[in-house]
């Protein structure tokens, strides 16, 4: 076990969104100083680190820089390219683990080493042709979820079959070869666990998140679930399996189905902070960013107890128009990451709802 980082250590960041921001905030509370990754200039994570290097995640001489100037590295999303990654790692610690990344790219890969760890999943085949394709589906009773492998995000390179269709149609659009047929789940709700493991191997949960998406977006997230104890169990005892199977350190979110019968199974992970878990910056004293931060530095963990239920609500695309009447809202917590341009789509921000606070009365 190396010693905790000082503070006035550098932490790297691969790539400048909302999450990499709300990195570098937890980190500076911290103490420690940020350096961002990022080819987008003015990127939100820039706004609030110390520095940005503007350049693509795998430029050489970019990442000499980072592994230079930083104690340690880390990366706010799952698409930084693995070659990358490793080769900082023969340099400077690199946290969640690159392996956790090259597993969480491929969604095959991904099943395959869920299944592996004795977590259930959606029955799954990999399909590479329009042939594949029929008979997976032959094999699933003409129901299931195509999706591509790599790069697929917010329900973006999927297609829903639930009766009879032209295959090939569908096959061609794909675009790829490169998918996988997954059974069509009868899910009763979606949940989500955010964990952490720090660098000594301890580990921590938060509550599980109810998740409701829209348009393939996350739209809110709710805690508590209202399943029953065995179903957080359930979710808990996976997350704690993936995060000791990959030998994990930092913030992990994993997504899960929750079935009518209140059994669970896995349907992806992403190894960094996660949406669902924005909440814990409102509900907790310790939220998923400060965890993460605490974990790859070496520091101990903190409290993942929530003091309040609460809504986490993604203000997205026009939403955010809606910021100055939340700002008037009791027991509204607003976070906007400084996006300049509003899009269709686009996370601009979030709130937090807290409920059953027992507040004194005023006056
Ligand atoms: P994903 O990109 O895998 O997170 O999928 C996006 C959304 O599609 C999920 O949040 C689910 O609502 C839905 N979905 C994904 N996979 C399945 C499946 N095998 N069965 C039913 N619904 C699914």
């Amino acid at each position: 076990m190396t010693e905790p980082l000082s503070p006035g250590s550098t932490i790297g960041i691969i790539g400048g969104g909302q999450l990499g921001r709300m990195l570098a905030m937890a980190a500076a509370r911290l103490s420690y100083h940020t350096l961002v990754l990022e080819p987008q200039a003015h990127c939100p994570a820039h706004q609030v680190a110390d520095r940005q290097i503007a350049a693509d995640y795998d430029n050489p001489s970019a990442l000499e820089e980072l592994a230079a100037e930083c104690a340690v590295v880390t990366y706010e999303f799952e698409n930084v390219p693995v070659a990358a990654a490793e080769a900082l790692a023969q340099k400077v610690s690199v946290f969640p683990p690159p392996a956790a990344l090259a597993v969480s790219q491929d969604r095959l890969a991904e099943k395959t080493f869920l299944n592996d760890a004795g977590i259930a999943t959606a029955p799954f085949r990999a399909v590479a042709t329009a042939d594949e394709l029929k008979a997976a589906l032959a094999e699933f009773g003409g129901q299931g979820v195509l999706k591509t492998r790599r790069f697929g995000y917010d329900g973006k390179g999927q297609h829903v079959f639930r009766g009879p269709e032209a295959v090939e149609t569908v096959f061609d659009a794909m675009g790829t070869d490169e998918l996988i047929l997954e059974g069509l789940v009868g899910f009763e709700r979606e949940i989500s666990v955010i964990g952490v493991r720090g660098r000594d191997g301890s580990i921590a949960l938060y509550d599980p998140a109810e998740n409701v998406h829209r348009d393939g977006i996350l739209r809110t997230s709710t805690v508590p679930v209202a399943t029953p104890a065995a179903t957080i169990e359930a979710a808990g005892a996976a997350t704690r399996r993936l995060l000791e199977r990959l030998d994990y350190v930092g913030i992990v979110g994993v997504e899960f189905f929750v079935l009518p019968d209140g059994s669970v199974i896995a349907n992806e992970f992403a190894p960094r902070v996660h949406n669902s878990g924005h909440w814990t910056e409102a509900a907790c004293a310790v939220s998923q960013f400060e965890q993460h931060i605490r974990a790859i530095c070496g520091l101990p963990l903190g409290d993942t107890r929530r003091h309040s239920d609460c809504v986490m609500e993604n203000l997205i695309g026009d939403d955010v128009d809606q910021a100055s009447v939340i700002l008037r809202e009791v027991d509204a917590v607003l976070h906007l990451y400084g996006k300049t341009e509003t899009r269709p789509g686009r996370k601009m921000g979030h709130v937090t709802r807290l409920k059953q606070r027992e507040l004194p009365r005023r006056g």
